[in-house]
């Protein structure tokens, strides 16, 4: 069997600015990457207009040339790629595997089922739209077989997709392509081999493991670094109103995120390029820690 080299990514949303939480998953996949003698690309996941902050992605990009990363081979905007989205939705529905479905959430949530990640689909539409109805969104047809992995930091993870999320939705009735879709199609499409991101995406893991084999897609591996979490235990985002990054104090901030990733960096190193080199040279995942980090 061939070994692939190894290729990762960093893939922001532009739904605001980077923070804490995202810029130490930034470093973890970076340093990763860089570890492993391996390419790092970026990718922007600009696929949800209604919910983008106008300049966030070119703010992003700032932010990370200010703190030295240097990204690999095409920097791509998933707004550019809804070709590639429609081709392997036409695929899955060729294949049998993807169905038009015309319930709206009120339906589904009258189901009263809950499950891994929200409600889940009771599968209403799976053989067809009732009479009189028309499809809204389309769904990715899964069973109730173990869809499990082996995650490199947390371990084993699984999921028994059909009862804990249910079919689930490729295009969505707004008309906007679904993150589970582009991210498994982009993933493919750019040849990445080794996937580090934070641990709040653990959850979308099985559907992505699942979507990637019904499209051909081959193996890769998994790794989720700490959640970020506030004193109240709520994950770092926009909605719990973290603090952008301020690329002005670029040290101050590498050396924090590298010392929640369990490498503290000593006194010496005190510029952003010293820590770069001290971390490049010391970085091991075995270092890192699994659980969530209170970012007070
Ligand atoms: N765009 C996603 C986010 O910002 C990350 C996608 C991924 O790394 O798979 O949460």
């Amino acid at each position: 069997v061939p070994v692939l080299p190894y290729r990762g990514r960093f893939a922001p949303s532009p739904t605001g600015l980077l923070h804490a939480g995202s810029l130490t998953t930034a470093v973890g996949s970076y340093l990763e990457a860089k570890r492993h003698g391996g390419e790092w690309w970026l990718r922007m996941e600009d696929l949800d207009p209604p919910r983008e902050m106008p300049g966030a992605a070119d703010a992003i990009l700032r932010t990370l040339q200010a703190f030295g990363f240097e990204w690999d081979g095409e920097l791509v905007y998933q707004h550019d790629r809804h070709e590639l989205y429609r081709a392997a939705l036409a695929q899955l529905v060729a294949q049998g595997d993807a169905y038009g479905c015309a319930c709206t959430r009120k339906e589904i949530a009258a189901a009263g089922r809950h499950g891994a990640d929200g409600m889940v689909y009771p599968g209403t539409c799976r053989h067809g739209v009732a009479p009189g109805r028309s499809a809204r969104a389309w769904r990715l047809r899964v069973d109730d077989s173990l869809t499990a992995f082996h995650d490199r930091l947390q371990g084993e993870y699984g999921q028994r997709l059909q009862s804990e999320i249910g079919d689930f939705v490729l295009l969505r009735a707004d008309g906007f392509w679904a993150y589970q879709l582009a991210v498994v199609v982009d993933d493919i499409a750019q040849g990445m081999t080794d996937i580090v991101r934070g641990a709040d995406l653990l959850v979308s893991t099985p559907r992505q493991l699942w979507l990637r084999q019904k499209l051909g897609g081959p193996a890769v591996t998994h790794c989720h670094l700490p959640l970020m979490v506030n004193a109240a235990g709520e994950k770092l985002s926009k909605q719990t109103l973290a603090p952008a990054i301020d690329a002005r104090s670029a040290a101050a901030e590498l050396r924090q995120a590298l010392t929640r990733l369990g490498h503290a960096p000593p006194p010496e190193a005190g510029e952003v390029a010293e820590l770069w080199q001290w971390a490049r040279h010391n970085w091991q995942l075995a270092r890192v820690p699994a659980g969530p980090i209170v970012i007070a």
